[in-house]
């Protein structure tokens, strides 16, 4: 499967579509206690801001300001006891509870406390309503990928949803836009390049047409001829991908990885391959998908990994390099294991939850689980075995008495304003880790200092619902790459049908376009720059974004006779400024590099009756890495008895 299939490679002012409508009326019923039992609770339709909502901050930051406790009464105790309580409902919580009720049997009770309005964690699905068709987004996790292939773990826990991941041939329609004439383009935008550009990319891959009607010379001359970079920048630019030169002649290859783990691919391209700056200037958001990173911040090392040009006449040695970065290292096995829902991941976790509460997602098999709405106001019910909890944050877990010798965990969580406990014989903090320390002050200190340094990585996934994307047809683009434009990536739907689930296929249809935004700032070390990430996403406010979006996309496609005010039928922000777990990288985290104990080792380390999961437990941002250390998190519990 080729590369560009993957995410690596990648209103209010706003007409209301009839989801839109639908979620205003949710906000206006969501004063009660329990909002989610209002009949039109259903967070998947909301539109404007969402991702980490805004709701979800105020009391994170009010215990990351030490200012929680103070302004608050006391608890009530809703003598609610469980076998065990799992904080975060994400996919590694949904799989952990998953587990512990098979290993520990049907019966018993589970309660799953999620902060946000919705399950799921960062597998959040957005759902439009347009002309009488449901069109669905992925908000955060966009499929089944990892470069490493699943483990027997994860990937009996996909067969056992029924979830055929060989399908994909089937349901992927890969020849839908090379038919129609649409190719992955390139937008320059003036405020980096001088000059507003949308021009096809001269590479063809998976996207581009299989039999293409031009040499690559001809491609060639048609990019250099419209792209506003420098003349020196072109020659460059074609030099890195055909020439094979060896830029350090004489050195072994373990020596060569050696100093491509230790400089930047910036640096490669300009102090060792002597290339122009624009060609930085192009490549600057290339990695952003999968690092959250410019080439400023990734290793050169981990560009040859990810098959960035420069190094064809380096004669490397195919294997990964020491210090090489997760993501760089990719598999055969992993590129083949791919599926895509057309709302991510989110069908894993809504398939989870059927599994869980069979009827709160009604159906039978994975082919069906698409249309399938959640019955938001079953997911907490008194006589179930397994409840979901949402709106309720864990602020407080400690355990009644001796953490060696106790038998019961209390956690404490604040719903609607309300300071609340139940009671656990197990707990699993499938949560970030980040947050663990300021909610279970009883760990050991060292191992507080390792969760903390759980660095997440933030990202925007917007979802713009268009009224019809005959502006990309006339264009001929189906995916751009816009270095330097606030969003970097702006992407046609991926066309892919399951059960009764179709997706656009004329360009007169509406469709849902997927754009990224990385907020990163280049020259910082890797974890300041997701850090000053993350308070620029808190200090955006959708006005912003709308305006960002609205702009963006009409310098791009208006050529093609797009029209902001008329074909833009729904935005959805989905804003994760707590999004990938941070993955290491030789750059930044020399234990990566030279060796040495990692810090999401120290982090996981069960305590008492409490266990840790996460993504960020394995420093792995894949679905199924939230899977593995779900499992390992129950598994710990269940040895201890
Ligand atoms: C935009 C984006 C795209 C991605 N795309 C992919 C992809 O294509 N493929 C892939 O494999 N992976 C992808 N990932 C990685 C993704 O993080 C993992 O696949 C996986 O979904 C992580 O699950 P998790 O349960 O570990 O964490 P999360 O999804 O973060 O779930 C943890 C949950 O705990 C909640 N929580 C935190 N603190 C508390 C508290 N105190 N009380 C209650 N609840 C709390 C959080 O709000 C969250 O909902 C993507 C991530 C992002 C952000």
């Amino acid at each position: 499967m080729h590369r560009r299939i993957t995410r690596r490679d990648f209103l209010n002012g706003v007409a209301i579509s009839s989801g839109a409508l639908a979620a205003s009326k949710l906000s206006a019923a969501s004063g009660g206690t329990d909002p989610e039992q209002a009949a039109d609770y259903y967070p998947p339709v909301l539109t404007g801001m969402r991702g980490d909502h805004d709701e979800i901050y105020k009391v994170p930051h009010s215990l990351r300001d030490h200012d929680f406790w103070q302004n608050t009464g006391t608890s009530i105790d809703t003598g609610e006891s469980y076998d065990l309580v799992v904080v975060g409902g994400g996919i590694s919580g949904l799989a952990a509870a998953h587990f512990y009720r098979q290993a520990a049997g049907h019966s018993s009770r589970i309660l799953i406390l999620e902060n946000h309005d919705d399950f799921g964690g960062h597998a959040k699905r957005n759902e439009f309503h347009q002309t009488g068709r449901m069109l669905l987004g992925y908000g955060g996790t966009f499929s089944i990928e990892s470069p490493q292939p699943y483990s027997t773990v994860a990937k009996s826990l996909i067969d056992e949803l029924g979830i055929d991941v060989s399908s994909t041939e089937r349901v992927f329609d890969r020849k839908l836009y090379p038919t129609l004439g649409l190719s992955p383009s390139v937008f320059f935008c003036k405020e980096t390049f001088g000059r507003d550009v949308l021009v096809v990319e001269p590479r063809p891959d998976w996207y581009a047409d299989p039999a293409p009607k031009r040499t690559a010379d001809e491609r060639w001359k048609i990019f250099f001829a419209a792209a506003p970079i420098a003349e020196a920048a072109k020659r460059d630019l074609r030099r890195l991908y055909e020439e094979k030169k060896d830029y350090y002649p004489g050195l072994s290859s373990e020596d060569k990885k050696a100093r491509l783990a230790r400089i930047s691919y910036a640096k490669f391209l300009t102090e060792i391959a002597g290339a122009h700056p624009d060609v930085v200037k192009y490549f600057q958001a290339r990695p952003y998908s999968l690092f959250g990173l410019g080439i400023d911040a990734v290793a050169a090392q981990d560009a040859w990994g990810l098959g960035f040009p420069g190094f064809d006449g380096m004669n490397l040695d195919p294997n990964p390099g020491r210090g090489q970065n997760r993501d760089a290292i990719r598999t055969e096995e992993g590129e083949r294991y791919f599926y895509h829902f057309p709302d991510g991941n989110s069908s894993i976790a809504r398939l989870l939850v059927r599994s869980l509460i069979p009827e709160a997602v009604r159906g039978k098999n994975a082919l069906d689980i698409l249309n399938a709405r959640t019955d938001f106001a079953l997911l907490d019910k008194k006589n179930c075995p397994t409840r979901i909890r949402l709106n309720s944050t864990a602020v407080r877990v400690r355990h009644l008495g001796d953490p060696a010798s106790a038998t019961a965990v209390e956690i404490a969580y604040v719903r609607m304003g309300k300071l609340q406990t139940v009671r656990a014989s197990k707990c699993i903090l499938a949560c970030w880790h980040m947050m663990i320390p300021y909610i279970c002050s009883e760990l050991p200190q060292l191992q507080k200092t390792a969760l903390a340094s759980a660095a997440k990585v933030p990202l925007v996934y917007t979802n713009v619902l268009l009224r019809n994307w005959t502006s990309f047809q006339k264009l001929g683009v189906s995916s751009i790459y816009a270095p330097g434009s606030f969003h970097s990536e702006v992407n046609l739907d991926l066309p892919v049908s399951v059960g009764s689930y179709k997706c656009p296929r004329r360009p007169e249809e509406s469709i849902v376009v997927h754009m990224q935004r990385v907020p990163t700032k280049p020259g910082l070390p890797s974890r300041e720059q997701h850090r000053a990430g993350r308070i620029e996403l808190f200090n955006t406010s959708f006005e912003t974004f709308e305006r960002n979006i609205r702009d963006q996309l009409a310098r791009t496609l208006s050529p093609g006779g797009f029209d902001a005010a008329r074909d833009i039928a729904a935005i959805t922000v989905n804003r994760w400024p707590h999004g990938y777990a941070y993955e290491y990288n030789s750059l930044w985290d020399p234990f990566w590099l030279e060796g040495g104990p990692l810090p999401c080792v120290a982090a996981r380390q069960p305590f008492g009756r409490i266990a840790i999961a996460n993504s960020d437990a394995g420093a792995y941002a894949y679905t199924d890495g939230a899977i593995d250390q779900g499992y390992r998190a129950v598994q710990e519990l269940i040895a201890r008895g």
